[in-house]
This record gives C-alpha cells, sequence and structure tokens, in this order.
C-alpha cells in the first residue's frame, strides 16, 4: 500500500510545476534538497498554476480514505475528546499521509508544498480536528526535523513518525508567551558534567502532547533579554512514564479529535544529541517551520470552509420552503454564489502560497500570511453563513454544521493569530486592498453579480509584490 502511493505521488510531481530556468533533478524526494536553489518562478506561471484546474490525484485519494476512516473516528472522538486517534494515525501512515514532509531515505514520501496543501483541504473537509493531527506530525515536526536535525536525530524519529509508531508535537507557546513567542521563559540550563540541559518551565496549548512521546521544543538558554537570539530548540522524549514530564489536557470548544494540553517539565533532562540547529540560534527554526506550515494552516481553513459550503449546498437542495426547494429560490441561490465565490478565493491563496513556496520565492511567507488571514476568516464566515441556510437545524448537533462551525473558529487563532498575520502582511504588502480579500458581512443582502470573480481578484493579487524586507514579525 505505501509503495503504491509512493508510486503515485512521484508520477504526480514529475507532470506538477514547470520552472523556466534549467532545473537540477525536479525529483519528488529530493524536492527538499532542491528547494532554496530553485529560481523563482515568473508571476504568470505562478498564476496558470493556482488557477490550474486538474484534480490532484494524491488529493483524490485521501478523500477516498477521509470519507471511509474519518466518520467512525470523530463519532469516537465527540464521545471521549480526550482520546487521541492512534488507530487511525497507523491507517493514515498506511496511505503516505504522515510522511509528505520525510525524505523516502527515512519511509516516507515528501511530496512539494501545491500537494501537501491539496492534501490538507481534503483532510480538513473530512474533519479539521482529525485533519489537525495529522497536521503536526508533518509540518510541525516532521518538516523542522528533516530540514533542521541532524543525521541521527532524523534516524531516529523520522521513520517511526512516518509509520504512525511515534506521535511528535511542537511545544512554543507558554501560559505568558503566546503572540509575542521571543519571549519565552521555559528555561534549559546546560549541566555540564550530565552533558546535556534541565528543563524547566511549562507549555501550554499543545497539540497531541498527551499522546506525543516526542517534542519540538523551543527553550530559553540565552537571557530573557536577548529574546529570540537567546533561543534553542531540542527535540525532548517526553513519555508516557517520563517522570519530570506533566501532560494535561483542556475541555476546548471544537475540533474534538485533537488534543490541547499543557506541558509542565521538572527538572527535565535532555541530553546534548537532542540539540537541534546551534545553542541560542534555534529561533529561525520555529519562525521557518511557522511560515512553512501556515500554508498547512490555511489549506486546513480553506478546507473546513469547503465543508461547510458541500454541507450548505446539500440542505438547500433537500428542504423545501414556499413549494420549493431552498436552492431554487433566488435569494438563496444569490447567498449560496457569495459563499461559493469567497471559498473559492481562499483555495486560490492557499494554492498561491504554496506555488510561491514551491518556485523557492523566499517571500512566500508573506503569501502565507496572506492565505492563513483569509483562509481562517473565511473558515468561520463560511460556517455561519451555512449555518444560516439550514434555518433552526443548523443550530443542533444533528446536523454536521454546528460542529464545523465550532471546528471553524480556532482557524484564526494558533500558528499566529489574525492580527499577527495582519501586521505581516502590512509590513511586507503596504497600502494593498486586503479587505476586499475578506468575507463580505450581510452576504445575504448583497447581490453576487456585484463582486469581482475569483480569477479577477487573482489576476489583480499577481500584480502585488511583496517588499523585499526578509525580516518578518513572527509569533507563534
Ligand atoms: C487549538 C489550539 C492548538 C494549538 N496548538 C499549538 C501547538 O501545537 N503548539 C504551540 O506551541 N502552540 C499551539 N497553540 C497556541 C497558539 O499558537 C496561540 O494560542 C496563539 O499564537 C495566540 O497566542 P495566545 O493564545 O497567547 O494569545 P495572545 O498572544 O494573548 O493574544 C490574544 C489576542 O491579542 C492579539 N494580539 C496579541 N498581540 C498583539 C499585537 N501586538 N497587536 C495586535 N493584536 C495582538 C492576538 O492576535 C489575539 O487576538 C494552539 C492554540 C490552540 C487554540
Amino acid at each position: 500500500m505505501h509503495c503504491r502511493t509512493m508510486r503515485l505521488t512521484r508520477r504526480i510531481v514529475h507532470s506538477s510545476l514547470t520552472c523556466p530556468s534549467p532545473a537540477p533533478a525536479l525529483e519528488l524526494f529530493g524536492f527538499r534538497a532542491y528547494y532554496g536553489h530553485m529560481t523563482t518562478m515568473h508571476a504568470t506561471t505562478i498564476l496558470r498554476e493556482v488557477m490550474d484546474e486538474r484534480p490532484d490525484e494524491f488529493a483524490l485519494l485521501t478523500r477516498d480514505f477521509v470519507n471511509r476512516e474519518f466518520p467512525r473516528y470523530l463519532e469516537e472522538a465527540k464521545r471521549d475528546p480526550h482520546h487521541y486517534p492512534h488507530e487511525l494515525m497507523v491507517k493514515s501512515a498506511e496511505i503516505g499521509l504522515l510522511g509528505l514532509e520525510i525524505p523516502e531515505e527515512y519511509g516516507g514520501n515528501a511530496v512539494p508544498s501545491l500537494q501537501q496543501a491539496a492534501v490538507m483541504e481534503e483532510l480538513a473537509r473530512g474533519d479539521g480536528g482529525l485533519g489537525l493531527d495529522i497536521l503536526v506530525q508533518n509540518s510541525l515536526t516532521a518538516f523542522p526535523i528533516t530540514q533542521f536535525g541532524t543525521d541521527a536525530q532524523r534516524a531516529r524519529y523520522l521513520p517511526r513518525m512516518a509509520a504512525g509508531e511515534v506521535i511528535a508535537c511542537f511545544g512554543l507557546t507558554e501560559p505568558n508567551t503566546g503572540s509575542d513567542a521571543k519571549a519565552i521563559r521555559c528555561k534549559a540550563t546546560w549541566d555540564a558534567t550530565k552533558r546535556g540541559w534541565i528543563v524547566n518551565g511549562a507549555k501550554r496549548f499543545i497539540t497531541s502532547a498527551s499522546a506525543a512521546t516526542v517534542m519540538v521544543l523551543a527553550a530559553r538558554t540565552g537571557r530573557p533579554e536577548e529574546r529570540g537570539r537567546g533561543i534553542s530548540v531540542l527535540l525532548t522524549e517526553i513519555g508516557p512514564g517520563v517522570a519530570s514530564v506533566e501532560v494535561a489536557d483542556f475541555d476546548k470548544l471544537g475540533q474534538p479529535g485533537s488534543q490541547l494540553c499543557e506541558v509542565v517539565f521538572q527538572n527535565h533532562f535532555v541530553p546534548e544529541e537532542a540539540l537541534m540547529g546551534a545553542r541560542n540560534e534555534g529561533w529561525h527554526i520555529i519562525e521557518s517551520t511557522l511560515q512553512h506550515s501556515r500554508i498547512w494552516v490555511a489549506a486546513q481553513g480553506s478546507g473546513i470552509a469547503r465543508h461547510a459550503m458541500d454541507e450548505a449546498e446539500k440542505y438547500t437542495h433537500e428542504r423545501e420552503q414556499f413549494g420549493k426547494k431552498l436552492a431554487d429560490i433566488p435569494d438563496v441561490r444569490n447567498h449560496l454564489r457569495i459563499m461559493q465565490r469567497q471559498v473559492e478565493i481562499a483555495r486560490l491563496l492557499v494554492r498561491k502560497a504554496a506555488a510561491h513556496e514551491q518556485a523557492g520565492d523566499e517571500q512566500f511567507f508573506v503569501w502565507a500570511s496572506l492565505a492563513k488571514l483569509v483562509a481562517g476568516e473565511t473558515a468561520l464566515w463560511a460556517a455561519q453563513e451555512a449555518m444560516l441556510l439550514h434555518g433552526g437545524m443548523g443550530y443542533t448537533k444533528e446536523m454536521p454544521i454546528s460542529q464545523i462551525f465550532a471546528d471553524s473558529a480556532v482557524i484564526r487563532i494558533y500558528e499566529g493569530a489574525a492580527h499577527i498575520q495582519a501586521k505581516i502582511i502590512g509590513k511586507h504588502l503596504p497600502g494593498k486592498d486586503i479587505l476586499s480579500l475578506l468575507p463580505p458581512s450581510g452576504a445575504f443582502l448583497r447581490d453576487a453579480r456585484d463582486f469581482p470573480s475569483p480569477a479577477d481578484v487573482m489576476a489583480e493579487i499577481e500584480t502585488w509584490e511583496p517588499s523585499p524586507d526578509s525580516s518578518p514579525t513572527t509569533t507563534g
């Protein structure tokens, strides 16, 4: 099964992006080595790639998997939101969903950004919370280990992560430190005798930590006033049965398939070889991981928005009022068109961010922030509009839309809340009309014909040039 997926994905990548410059071996599994050396793709090539309607075969395979497997695990998660879906993760691994960042030599089936985004969108279209479990295992953990880990760290963790045997988590946020992530306090003190660090402090809102046995941990190894220059990244084992680490789950509003945890370290020993990158220079690992992972979160938002749209279309084609299907009433049809347009803009922005990253554009992070901002706002908005189109039934737990609504709200919060993305965008795309990309308020009062088409919107955005400043304000 695994091999089948690998063959499939390899073929897809060869039919994927075309680069105007001669490309050294655009090999699927060599993509990451290639990344960074690629000539930036010409704007019109990016636009063509973004507007391409070809369905991604791996994404279609994912859709089948999600339709077949997710409903059962979602029901289980609703009954017990503190239960991690280990069995589903192993099944996901079997079709290659946990190896999307991991090179073949370490047991993965690494695929390029556009394909990662298409797959993530399908996962979230099935369920946002179960999709988040798969996201964390890929973009927040396998990505930094693949990109910045030592050979020994890669060999130790990546094959077992790709197989779903090791669950990993990403520990940045703390009780007193969220958006201002460079202010973290969780302290790692060097012990020269033991040749390792002693970690003390707490991490908050860590997805999957109750199931994880390894954490990509951002810790303070320098002085607090050094901010980003005094942070190191440690790849530490956290449990179960590690007495120096305590993990507790939060109760949360939505996404019952994922767990949100508080992790407390008390004199937790981390050996020297667990350091990723250089001592006190871990901030760039955190920053690179978040910039990359925001495309995944944006795809998650776009997937949730599409799920809401699917439910709105289904319901309005079934429900009758005034002697007609709701979808045949002109006002409702108009409302659906406005939703379809906005959901499509979010999807195209996700593709654009992924295309820029895939092309090696150093400014891709600006498009990642824009995609995350718009997809996050669109997910919540689409869920709300879809709920309205369900009438009273939308407010009951009998209809999937109430769960989608609860799931959608968090996209605008994690991996840098909406205000923070707006700051990054404002810094690099000053004066651009970002508001025009956000969902319209009072959609049921508007006329769909008054809005430009998604294709026109994307053509306009293609004229935007991010400023070359490569020191973004970033955050967890
Ligand atoms: C479900 C979930 C899963 C998560 N998973 C992880 C994980 O796996 N690992 C991890 O490390 N973290 C994780 N997080 C944490 C998440 O990244 C943070 O919650 C997020 O970055 C915001 O930080 P905060 O909660 O401390 O909010 P705060 O930083 O306190 O911000 C509160 C509000 O103030 C706004 N704000 C803050 N500063 C400014 C400013 N300068 N200008 C304008 N507005 C501002 C913010 O945008 C936000 O709206 C998760 C969170 C949730 C809810």
